[in-house]
């Protein structure tokens, strides 16, 4: 195998590559948009197909280069779902297996805390651990809905029941350490090592630090992979859409292949047409973000359960009936929107920026 750890000086980021020499599928863990070039030209001198871009988070002190791999690549994005990240091609919750080369495989395990969405990935011996922590460490739980009792149960209770030669590659070291494993931590991590629940989220509560520079910044681009908001967008647009196979992620199937047209509307457009048209308001998010809140009255049909599930809860409507999508950013909105136009519904807008625009505004005004 080909495994490959970069140093990003500015951020302190480590980024990961790891190829299958037979195959040439080779994926990225948490690259960073300014060493981009070094990326691509490593991919083109070993003759590497890219596969994957995995996230371990939405990162607050550096911009990802994943959009710009997908761009440049063909590969697929991958974020936790929890990060709010609608643009990525794949959204996770843990457990998923991505199988590259001929029987290399990266497992996903759901480490939130850091932030709510924080992914770790295991190849092999080897766990990619992102902010949840670091070598004598961990990531900060003051922001980005960060929790430290969360954190706390994801290191104790995920990370450190792996074995304890289990190779731990953090996201970040700013000591010049860059490997420990499961062991190691268990034993000599101070926030952990001899460390009751209670007493870390004390250490964690009182560290005082300050925020990351690039925190405005990076966030907002982190949401799309690290392009803004419009290349995103236009990104998905330029794609076949596509949803996560449930029996088989990673192993990703096309809804459809003929595209119409979805007419996009802004925040002001959609509360005219609620409150000039009765409209079926359909909130395409899955069961969970859905119940964290909505737009008043909207029906919720996650959007892989559309093609079974749309005619029959729709029933008592009219297909002429004017039809309101939304999603968290409007990407997945725009998909079912066209595939209720294959079903007949002809008059269908979606809600340009979603659930994420929707609440903002409503939150400015
Ligand atoms: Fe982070």
């Amino acid at each position: 195998m080909i495994f490959k750890q970069y140093f990003d000086t500015a951020s302190f980021t480590y980024t990961y590559m790891i190829a299958d020499p037979d195959s040439k599928e080779a994926v990225f863990i948490d690259p960073v948009d300014t060493n981009v070039d070094e990326y691509l030209e490593l991919l083109k001198n070993l003759d590497l197909k890219l596969m994957y871009s995995f996230e371990t988070h939405v990162h607050a002190d550096h911009i990802s280069a994943s959009g710009l791999l997908r761009q440049a690549t063909g590969a697929q994005t991958c974020i936790g779902l929890h990060c709010g990240s609608e643009t990525a091609d794949n959204q996770l919750e843990g457990n998923e297996v991505f199988a590259f080369g001929e029987d290399t495989l990266i497992r996903t395990l759901a480490t939130p805390g850091h932030t709510p969405g924080s992914t770790s990935f295991l190849w092999n011996d080897k766990i990619f651990t992102g902010d949840a922590l670091f070598i004598g460490g961990c990531g900060r739980t003051d922001f980005q809905n960060g929790d430290a009792g969360e954190l706390f149960d994801s290191v104790t209770q995920k990370i450190f029941t792996l074995p304890g030669e289990t190779l731990v590659y953090p996201a970040h070291d700013y000591k010049g350490d860059f490997v420990s494993c499961v062991s190691q931590e268990k034993t000599k991590n101070p926030r952990f090592a001899g460390k009751s629940r209670d007493q870390f989220i004390e250490i964690m509560d009182n560290l005082n630090l300050p925020m990351p520079k690039l925190i405005d910044k990076a966030v907002p681009a982190n949401l799309y992979c690290g392009l803004d908001e419009e290349q995103a967008t236009q990104m998905a647009d330029d794609s076949e859409y596509i949803f996560p196979d449930k029996e088989r992620r990673g192993v990703q199937g096309k809804i459809n292949s003929k595209k119409q047209k979805i007419k996009q509307i802004n925040v002001d457009a959609a509360k005219e047409i609620i409150a000039s048209y009765d409209p079926i308001i359909l909130d395409v998010r899955k069961t969970k973000e859905y119940s964290l809140g909505h737009i008043d009255n909207a029906i919720n049909i996650p959007h892989d359960d559309i093609l079974s599930k749309v005619q029959v809860v729709l029933a008592a409507r009219s297909k002429d009936t004017q039809v309101l999508i939304y999603c968290a950013t409007g990407n997945r909105s725009i998909a079912v929107g066209q595939t209720m136009k294959e079903l007949g519904y002809s008059n269908i807008v979606s809600l340009s920026g979603g659930y994420v625009k929707w609440k903002r505004e409503l939150m400015s005004a």
